[in-house]
């Protein structure tokens, strides 16, 4: 194991809860050192947070951390079925118009939309995926998406993986709120914590989770930026992780998941997909 992934006390610093502001947490489970604590409003993070200096730090020099793993090129070359739920819910919603999708990585999901009925933008961190994004469009945005100015609004915006990441989730949900047209639509993914298979397939330290969501937070989070519609949707095929049984396992869960919540509105599933109208 990497040293470098040993955080110390002057890595992190303690936070209250961004959703209802309370600073009365319990601890549920630890991560390597790091805390992760459930607010009474019943979200869940890590408290203390690393500090941003840390964050910046591990991206860029950690081991565990590396988008062209093996795992990722072969969900990648076999489609990515949340890009394709994500895909299926802007269709329906508008054919055509701006879409701005926040952390774009390489433009994986921006490549499914026709250029001669949507304009795709995009913003992202890394100068490597910047150069394979620009080939998709030049509208990419250098940086962190709360410190970038935009000077147009869009139709759509979707951020894809990326909120549990982010040190402050409110006011990246806020902002997207302010870039979108009236009646534009958001669509956001965030893994699930309620996800039955969470303690089994879900190494945290790997991912750099800050901020764990489920159905009730993550509604309670759009709700209180002004958001409304709000709907969940699921990509009933999972997936594909690292090998074929590790896929099957979470495909009978996906689809056990999509029966229980067409149900009971309860959601066990791995990953939350949200959608909601300024
Ligand atoms: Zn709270």
């Amino acid at each position: 194991m990497s040293e470098f992934v040993i955080i110390k006390p002057k890595d992190v610093q303690k936070i209250n809860c961004p959703l209802c502001g309370s600073n009365k947490h319990k601890m549920v489970r630890t991560n390597h050192n790091l805390r992760i604590v459930k607010c009474s409003c019943g979200l869940c993070f890590v408290n203390p947070q690393p500090t941003k200096k840390f964050l910046f730090k591990w991206y860029n020099e950690s081991f565990y951390y590396n988008p062209t793993s093996e795992e990722n090129i072969t969900r990648n070359n076999r489609g990515n079925e949340v890009h394709k739920e994500v895909v299926k819910i802007i269709t329906s919603f508008k054919r055509g118009g701006k879409i701005l999708d926040i952390g774009c990585g390489p433009g994986a999901l921006l490549t499914y939309f026709d250029k001669k009925r949507y304009s795709l933008a995009g913003t992202e961190y890394s100068d490597l995926e910047i150069s394979k994004a620009k080939k998709i469009t030049r509208d990419i945005f250098k940086g962190d998406y709360l410190e970038i100015t935009l000077h147009k609004k869009f139709d759509i915006i979707t951020m894809v993986e990326v909120l549990e990441h982010t040190q402050k989730p409110l006011d990246y949900l806020k902002k997207i709120y302010t870039n979108l047209n009236v009646d534009g639509l958001a669509v956001i993914t965030v893994p699930n914590n309620d996800w039955m298979l969470m303690k089994g397939y879900m190494n945290d330290l790997t991912t750099m989770h800050l901020f764990y969501f489920n159905k009730k937070t993550m509604t309670e989070s759009l709700r209180k930026i002004g958001f409304r519609d709000i709907r969940f949707h699921i990509n009933v095929k999972a997936n594909y992780y690292e090998n074929w049984y590790k896929t099957l396992v979470i495909q009978v869960n996906q689809l056990f998941s999509f029966i229980l919540f067409r149900l009971t509105g309860l959601y066990k599933g791995s990953g939350i997909i949200v959608s909601a109208r300024k």
